[in-house]
């Protein structure tokens, strides 16, 4: 019954996580590209791809945590420490179990 539902938290929630950790190696390419574009180190380019990823980051984190319980339809997460448990209502108790 909430297959669907926890399938895509669960999608949410790596793609947020992805994003996350996916700084350095993002981070890193872009540096290169852009050393290899101007021919000297990237300084104020490079804020330009961490505001764009921060961006898509954040816009990421509020679709994660604006998930709502598909039983009691109350806001899932209370804070981000969510990122490293299981995912699981906090009012009922739902947790990806319940399918
Ligand atoms: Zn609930």
């Amino acid at each position: 019954m909430y297959k669907k539902f926890w399938f895509d938290a669960n999608r949410v929630k790596r793609t947020y996580i992805q994003l996350w950790l996916g700084w350095i190696p993002i981070g890193m390419v872009a540096y290169y590209l852009l050393y290899l574009v101007f021919q000297s180190e990237p300084r104020y380019s490079m804020f330009i791809v961490l505001i764009a990823w921060g961006y898509f980051w954040r816009k990421q984190g509020v679709k994660f945590k604006g998930l709502k319980c598909p039983k009691c339809d109350s806001l899932l997460f209370e804070n981000s420490t969510i990122m490293f448990t299981k995912l699981k209502c906090k009012s009922c108790g739902l947790t990806d179990e319940h399918t």
